[in-house]
C-alpha cells in the first residue's frame, strides 16, 4: 500500500488552477461566420453559423468559440487531511483544494512541481480544444435551419400579400365612403 509522503500541517507545493478565457476558431464555419447549406433538391443557401453567431458570443467575437485554458503555476498549500480514493491513490485535502499524490510536492522540489503543473495544464487544454473542435452539434441541424428560414420567408410573403390586400380593401372602402358623402 502507498504510504503518505506528507503529514497534516505540512506546507507543500500544488499546481495552481487558473482558467483564462481564450477563443478558438469556430470549427463549424472556420471563422467565416456563415455556412452554406445544401439540403435535398433545394438550391444552396448561406445562413449565419449557428454555433458561433449566437449568445453568449457577441457579434464582435463571432467566428470564434470561447473556452477556458489553464495557466501553469504552483502555489503553497497546507495539508489538512488525506484519504485513499477508490483507485488506491492517496488524495490530499489542502487549503487549496484536493490533490492527488502525484500533484503534491515538497517545497524544495519547485522545478518538479512546476513541470507537473505544466503537464496538467497541457492535458487540460488539449482536452478543452478537443471538446471545442469535435463538431459540437448545434441543437438544430443545418438542414433544419435552412428549411426553417425557407418556411419563414414563405410565411412572410403570405403575410405581405394579406396585408397589402387588406390595405387595398381599406383604400377602396374609404373611396366609396367619400363618394357617398
Ligand atoms: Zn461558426
Amino acid at each position: 500500500m502507498n504510504m503518505p509522503k506528507f503529514q497534516i500541517g505540512d506546507i507543500v507545493l500544488v499546481p495552481k488552477c487558473e482558467g483564462v478565457k481564450e477563443y478558438a476558431t469556430c470549427p463549424e464555419c472556420s471563422g467565416n461566420k456563415f455556412v452554406t447549406v445544401i439540403a435535398g433538391k433545394n438550391p444552396p443557401v448561406t445562413i449565419n453559423c449557428q454555433l458561433c453567431c449566437r449568445t453568449p458570443y457577441d457579434e464582435s467575437s463571432a467566428g470564434v468559440v470561447a473556452y477556458y485554458s489553464q495557466k501553469a503555476s504552483v502555489e503553497l498549500a497546507t495539508i489538512h487531511g488525506m484519504e485513499i480514493n477508490r483507485d488506491g491513490i492517496i488524495e490530499y485535502r489542502t487549503s487549496r483544494g484536493i490533490f492527488k499524490d502525484d500533484q503534491v510536492f515538497h517545497q524544495a522540489n519547485r522545478l518538479a512541481a512546476a513541470n507537473r503543473a505544466l503537464q496538467l495544464a497541457e492535458e487540460h487544454n488539449n482536452s478543452e480544444l478537443d471538446r471545442v473542435n469535435q463538431k459540437v452539434k448545434p441543437n438544430k441541424t443545418w438542414a433544419w435551419n435552412a428549411s426553417y428560414h425557407r418556411k419563414e420567408i414563405k410565411e412572410a410573403l403570405r403575410r405581405l400579400e394579406h396585408h397589402t390586400e387588406a390595405l387595398a380593401v381599406a383604400a377602396r372602402l374609404q373611396k366609396k365612403e367619400k363618394e357617398a358623402k
